[in-house]
C-alpha cells in the first residue's frame, strides 16, 4: 500500500507508541489524585505541555490540551463570541477554512453574529487588504488558517496577525496542517490562539490543543472539573497527551531534515505529472506551500473516480471533493479559489510523508497515467474537447 494521505491523518511514529505505553498499562492513574499513581500521570502531562509550549515559544500555562483539532476550533471561536458580544458581534475568517471553523462561524450566524468570510487568489492567498477592508468597528476576532489542508497554501499569517494586534481585535490561527512541518512562533505571529492536532504529526488521534495567550479572557467550552486550569474539564487524556509530546519533540527534532525530504518528493511528483499527462495543473502556490503537498486537477476526469481506481492499484489518495447527502459537491477550497466546478470535481490530492520513495512515486505516476487515461476515454467533455479542436483544424 502506498500512503499519499497524510493532510486526512498519519502514522503514529514507533517512539510515540513507546512513550504511550505505560500510561496505558500500568501507570492508569488519574492526574488529579493525590496518590502516587496519579502523580505519574501528572508529571508526564506536564512535560508534555512543557514540549509542546517550547515548540511555539508559548509558556506551558498557555496550552490547554483538547480532543483534537476540531475541538479547538470550536472552543477559540465560540469562546471568544460568548466573551466579547458586548463590544461587537463580527468575526472575519475565509472561505478556505477546515469546516471545523466554517461551520462553528455559520452557527455563529444563526446566534445573531455576522461573519465576513474572506476571498482567497487563484493560489488560496488571503490578501492582507482585503483583511483591513474587511475590518470593522465591531470585529472581535480573525481566524484565518496558517496552512490549507487541501491545498497547502501558506497564509501571510505574521501580517495578519500585526494587523489584528494593531486594531486590537483578537486573532486565532488553525494551524493543525503546520504544526511540526514548518516553524510557528506566537510571539512573532502575533496569535491570540492556536489550534492544533496530534494526528496530523505522527501522534495519536484524538488529542489536540488550544493555545490560549494570558491575559486573553475566554471561558470554557465543556464545563465540569478543574483540569485545565478550570479551562477545560474532563480527566486528562494522559496516554494521548503524552503521545502529543512525544511527537512535537520529534518533529522539532527532525523539521528541515523532513521538510526538504518531502520538498523533493513533492517537486518529483508534480514534476513528472506534468510533464507526462497532458491538461493536469498544479492548484495552490509554488513557492509558499507545505512541503508535503500536491495537490492537480487532471482536466476532463472527476477526482473522485481515480480515487476509486487508485485504491483499486494500492494508492491511498483524496479529492477535495465531499459527499454530502449523497450528491457530491466539489471542494470549496478549490471553488473559492476560483476553479470551475468541472476543474475543481478533476483534483487530486496527495499528501506526501518523508517516508515515502521515489519508487513509489514512479508507481503512481504509471498508475495514474493509465487511470487519467481510461477516464479520459469516457469522458463526454473530453470528447467535445477533442471534437473542438479538430473543427478548428
Ligand atoms: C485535520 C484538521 C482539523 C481537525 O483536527 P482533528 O484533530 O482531526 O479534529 C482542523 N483543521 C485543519 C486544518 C485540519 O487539517
Amino acid at each position: 500500500m502506498i500512503y499519499l494521505d497524510n493532510a486526512a491523518t498519519t502514522k503514529m511514529a514507533p517512539e510515540v507508541l513507546e512513550a504511550m505505553l505505560p500510561y496505558l498499562t500500568e501507570l492508569y492513574g488519574n492526574p488529579g489524585s493525590i496518590h502516587a499513581c496519579g502523580a505519574a500521570g501528572k508529571k508526564a502531562v506536564a512535560q508534555a505541555r512543557r514540549t509542546i509550549a517550547r515548540a511555539i515559544g508559548a509558556r506551558p500555562e498557555e496550552i490547554y490540551f483538547t480532543s483534537g483539532g476540531t475541538e479547538a476550533d470550536n472552543w477559540a471561536i465560540q469562546a471568544v463570541a460568548e466573551n466579547c458580544s458586548h463590544r461587537g458581534k463580527h468575526i472575519i475568517t475565509t472561505k478556505i477554512e477546515h469546516h471545523a471553523v466554517l461551520h462553528t462561524c455559520m452557527e455563529l450566524e444563526k446566534k445573531g453574529f455576522q461573519v465576513t468570510y474572506l476571498d482567497v487568489d487563484r493560489e488560496g492567498k488571503v490578501s492582507v487588504d482585503s483583511l483591513e477592508a474587511a475590518i470593522r468597528p465591531d470585529t472581535i476576532l480573525i481566524s484565518i488558517m496558517y496552512a490549507n489542508n487541501e491545498v497547502g497554501t501558506i497564509e501571510p499569517v505574521a501580517q495578519i496577525g500585526a494587523m489584528a494586534r494593531q486594531r486590537g481585535i483578537l486573532f486565532h490561527t488553525d494551524a493543525v496542517q503546520a504544526f511540526g512541518q514548518v516553524p510557528l512562533d506566537v510571539e512573532e505571529l502575533c496569535v491570540d490562539l492556536l489550534s492544533a492536532s496530534a494526528h496530523k504529526l505522527n501522534g495519536p488521534k484524538g488529542v489536540g490543543m488550544l493555545y490560549i495567550r494570558e491575559g486573553v479572557g475566554i471561558g470554557s467550552l465543556l464545563h465540569g472539573g478543574a483540569q485545565e486550569r478550570k479551562r477545560r474539564a474532563g480527566t486528562e487524556n494522559v496516554p494521548g497527551i503524552v503521545g502529543f509530546g512525544a511527537a512535537v519533540e520529534r518533529a522539532m527534532g527532525r523539521m528541515e531534515e523532513k521538510a526538504a525530504a518531502e520538498r523533493h518528493l513533492r517537486d518529483y511528483l508534480i514534476g513528472r505529472l506534468e510533464q507526462e499527462i497532458p491538461y493536469c495543473g498544479v492548484n495552490g502556490s509554488r513557492t509558499d506551500r507545505l512541503p508535503g503537498n500536491v495537490n492537480m486537477t487532471f482536466r476532463f476526469i472527476r477526482g473522485e473516480s481515480a480515487l476509486i481506481l487508485l485504491d483499486m492499484k494500492g494508492i491511498c489518495a483524496s479529492s477535495g471533493s465531499a459527499c454530502t447527502s449523497g450528491a457530491v459537491e466539489p471542494s470549496h477550497v478549490l471553488m473559492a479559489m476560483g476553479l470551475s466546478e468541472e476543474d475543481a470535481h478533476g483534483s487530486l490530492r496527495m499528501t506526501l510523508s518523508e517516508e515515502n520513495t521515489v519508487e513509489e512515486l514512479d508507481y503512481v505516476v504509471e498508475q495514474l497515467r493509465q487511470i487519467v487515461g481510461k477516464l479520459r476515454d469516457m469522458s463526454a467533455s473530453y470528447e467535445a474537447f477533442l471534437a473542438a479542436g479538430e473543427a478548428e483544424g
